[in-house]
């Protein structure tokens, strides 16, 4: 072992690998007062270069090896803050995952630069080689010719000591991305937006434009005057060209008028960038009615004793103003709010909701925004200041959790029950809430969890006692609650009165709703055209090469796809066994919905709304907004239609196939398909209309139908509680799930059995298996899982450090090298 060299200084440091542990560098003497939480650069293996976080520093650390020196420092200051150290090591030891999967999760790319991460111009820069110095115009000039760049390709231009700030700086000042690799990014729609010209805010002017115009152009005051109205009502600077005139019912002719005589122009923007829209004064929240007055001053009083709340409030019964009141009451002391929301509720109707309240000072924290914007609301974040005395609303998804606050008031969590809170893949795979209640409890911040439809957990520990519960169990103004009808499919098979796969029933419920201008939902919680095709003589079903699947047939695109790993294929003419034409598709999705409705109602505007057309037709945005300006009659979607959204004219929602839902071989079908069918129910007559559900089953007798039947959440729960403590599930129990994966069935085998047997020391009969998974082989990897149940009065600390102990013991194996192992801590 070789002694550390006196007067040496050295450094721990974090990189965004799975490898466990931190790597130690020295520090050479200019970088003498780095700081933790602050980015260097170091090198890691031959060639390649990270920036990574400086996790620990001082004299005390002893190196029992031969060390690199750190190159250089990224930033000035740090970019996390200590307790971000602290949630960090929390999670990494919760969870049982690396300090390095952490970093990897947590930071947006531009933070976590490394050789491999590529480069290109932002294309907002303006080429104004002014702005730039020497080494900077360099790199521009390469991007030019090459449009991407790795950092290790711009190192070998400039050198490896100057890479990091030089690119820092380029990204910090939107002269360059970081090219992110995912395709599916959210670019903003440019939309025109009318505004009133400078000029136009003359009152003599005005006066004498509107007196002329009364005149001689009637039609355009006409147009200005309802203009006016709008800006009043939406508390807008600006009108979006298309609202003005469809809701107007004016002519572009008209508006062009208005901008000849300069008192309106148009303006370009993206349509829901944060930095660009304009505000004016933003509005006071709404007053509240009494039951949320009651709620409130029971939510503040369980503050008060810092407990957690949970607040179970019906669909529509007016949980998002009481979050705003409570996101006004944290911003007016100055603090920091974290609202968080599932990532496809994450709209622009919802944020447009909150921007009226909070301007500017609301920060969006979005996985479909770029790299760069993302960076920009970390960094609005970091800079919050206490004494500054100016709150911040930050609205964000899951990765939200991760932001440098450092004066967190409130984290509210909405729809606390939903399972994209859950992060499943990659490692690691935490839960956003759950998380989000430790960062309350540790940094003192007040802490709400919202739901019509809470998960058992929640509401376990809400009548237990841990958490404070408080209940809104009406809608808000005096709307009722949607009824539910029950349609028994095999009886209407029998009597004729199906048409595919809509019952007469809900036929004649959505002529209703769209003879008087209302709007329908159908829920189908499976895409494609039929997820099975079958030979009518030998039952043959083509599979996935790859996975134990049988692959979905997408009409439109005439193939047949796996859902698990993406392969596709032509679909077959005849059976692969028998060489029989007689194939039949089995079972339907959302795009045979669509099709037949064309066919069963041709007048509708009908659309799609699920993972295909969200991704590549139309996106989720556009889709969205057509429906709430009524540009759509009908949408059809899978549960990407059930999450928060609210419209105003939707009167109706089917359920085309209830049993789909309910015989989900999972311990959580009950609890999905209950909250599912709640939640999009939910959809229906929330405003002025009074709203009605269709479920189609062959089950009408099903239990949990019987709770939708009746908006009967309790029931629901205390139905469900007896079989979770019946079979030693969640909240009784907590699980950890293990899976083992690797492309030889012999060697998964083996590993599972070892793993097992290592598990089985440790923790006796609380471990099951290894079993087949439902689908047992996916991407060509065969799969075997182990599930620990452990009872909930066992010291978390401890069961995690055992864990740990049987996990680092099976990797140190040679053998299991290549054996993917993945711990799963509270699988969802
Ligand atoms: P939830 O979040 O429980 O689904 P919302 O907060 O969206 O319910 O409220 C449902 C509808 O009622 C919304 O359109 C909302 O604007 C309206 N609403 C709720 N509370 C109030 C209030 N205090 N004053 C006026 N409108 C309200
Ligand atoms: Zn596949
Ligand atoms: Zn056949």
């Amino acid at each position: 072992m070789q002694q550390p060299v006196k007067g040496k200084f050295y450094a721990e440091v974090v990189l965004p690998l799975a490898l466990p542990g931190t790597f130690t560098y020295h520090v050479p003497e200019e970088l003498q007062h780095i700081q933790v939480g602050q980015r260097v650069v170091v090198q890691f293996g031959k060639q390649r270069i990270y920036s990574a976080i400086v996790w620990k520093t001082g004299a005390d650390i002893v190196p029992s090896f031969e060390t690199k020196a750190i190159m250089s420092q990224v930033d000035e200051l740090p970019i996390i803050t200590p307790f971000q150290m602290e949630l960090w090591q929390w999670m990494a030891d919760y969870y049982v995952c690396t300090l390095g999967e952490i970093m990897a999760a947590a930071l947006p790319a531009a933070l976590k630069l490394q050789s491999e991460t590529m480069i290109r111009l932002h294309p907002d820069y303006l080429q104004d080689s002014l702005l730039l110095d020497e080494k900077e115009f360099l790199v521009t000039e390469a991007l030019h010719d090459k449009t991407e760049l790795s950092i290790a390709d711009v190192s070998k231009m400039l050198s490896v000591k100057q890479v990091m700030p030089v690119i820092k700086s380029m990204l910090s000042r939107n002269i360059i991305e970081v090219a992110e690799e995912v395709v599916d990014k959210y670019k903003p729609r440019i939309v025109s937006f009318v505004k009133l010209t400078e000029k136009a805010l003359d009152d003599d002017f005005m006066q004498q434009a509107m007196e002329n115009m009364e005149r001689r152009s009637p039609k355009q005051l006409d147009l200005l005057l309802f203009f006016m109205r709008m800006k009043q009502d939406e508390n807008a600077e600006v009108i979006a060209r298309s609202l003005l005139l469809k809701r107007s019912k004016s002519s572009s002719a008209v508006l062009q008028g208005l901008v000849k005589k300069g008192i309106v122009e148009i303006k370009e923007q993206a349509s829901d960038r944060q930095s660009l829209l304009e505000f004016n004064e933003v509005l006071p929240p709404l007053n509240l009615n009494e039951g949320q007055l009651q709620c409130m001053s029971e939510i503040e009083t369980a503050f008060v004793s810092k407990k957690t709340v949970l607040l179970h409030g019906v669909t529509s019964s007016g949980k998002t103003e009481v979050y705003i009141h409570l996101l006004q009451k944290a911003i007016n002391e100055g603090k920091q709010a974290l609202y968080l929301v599932p990532e496809i509720a994450l709209t622009t109707q919802v944020i447009t909701r909150l921007r009226k309240h909070f301007g500017s000072r609301l920060l969006v924290y979005h996985s479909r925004f770029s790299d760069n914007e993302r960076v920009e609301t970390w960094n609005k974040v970091l800079a919050h200041k206490a004494e500054d005395n100016d709150g911040q609303v930050i609205i964000g998804a899951r990765s939200a959790v991760f932001l440098p606050l450092s004066n967190p008031g409130i984290i509210i969590v909405d729809e606390e029950h939903d399972n994209s809170y859950k992060q499943d893949e990659p490692s690691p795979r935490y839960h956003a809430r759950d998380t989000a209640v430790w960062i309350a409890s540790v940094s003192g911040a007040d802490i709400l969890l919202g739901s019509a439809t809470p998960s058992l957990e929640s509401y376990y520990n809400a009548l237990a006692g841990k958490y404070i519960l408080s209940s809104l169990n009406t809608r808000f103004g005096e709307m009722v609650m949607p009824q539910v009808v029950i349609v028994d499919v095999k009886d209407a098979y029998k009597r004729k009165q199906m048409h595919s796969h809509f019952s007469v029933k809900l036929l004649e419920m959505m002529k209703q709703s769209l003879d008087k201008g209302e709007q329908v939902i159908l829920f189908q919680n499976r895409r494609g055209f039929a997820p099975v095709l079958e030979c009518k003589i030998c039952s043959w079903v083509p599979h996935c090469i790859n996975c134990d699947v049988s692959l979905t047939l997408h009409k439109q695109k005439e193939e047949l796809r796996c859902h698990y790993c993406g392969y596709t294929t032509n679909p077959p003419t005849s059976c692969n066994a028998c060489g029989s034409a007689d194939l039949r598709m089995k079972g339907f999705g959302t795009e045979k919905i669509e099709e037949e409705l064309q066919l069963l109602m041709p007048g509708a505007k009908v659309a799609r709304l699920d993972h295909d057309t969200a991704k590549s037709r139309r996106s989720f945005h556009q889709i969205i907004t057509d429906f709430d300006n009524g540009d759509i009659d009908v949408l059809v979607g899978t549960q990407m239609v059930t999450k928060g959204l609210d419209f105003e004219k939707v009167s109706l929602v089917g359920i085309l196939n209830a049993d789909q839902l309910l015989n989900f071989p999972d311990f959580r079908a009950h609890e999905r398909a209950f909250q599912l069918m709640e939640q999009v129910s939910g959809r229906a007559g929330r405003k002025n209309v009074p709203g009605k559900v269709v479920i189609q089953t062959y089950h009408p007798d099903d239990v949990i139908l019987k709770y939708v039947l009746n908006h009967n959440y309790k029931g629901f729960y205390n139905h469900e509680l007896v079989e979770r403590s019946k079979y030693n599930y969640p909240p009784y129990y907590r699980l950890v799930e293990c899976t083992i994966k690797h492309k030889e069935e012999r060697e998964v085998e083996r590993a599972a059995k070892l793993f097992a047997k290592e598990l089985i020391e440790v923790f006796g009969n609380r471990v099951l298996g290894p079993t087949h998974p439902n689908v047992s082989r996916i991407r060509n990897l065969y799969i075997r899982q182990i599930l620990i149940k452990l009872e909930r009065k066992l010291s978390i600390a401890t069961v995690k450090k055992r864990l740990q102990k049987s996990v680092d013991f099976y990797r140190k194996e040679p053998e299991n090298k290549r054996v993917i192992l993945q711990i799963d801590v509270d699988p969802q």
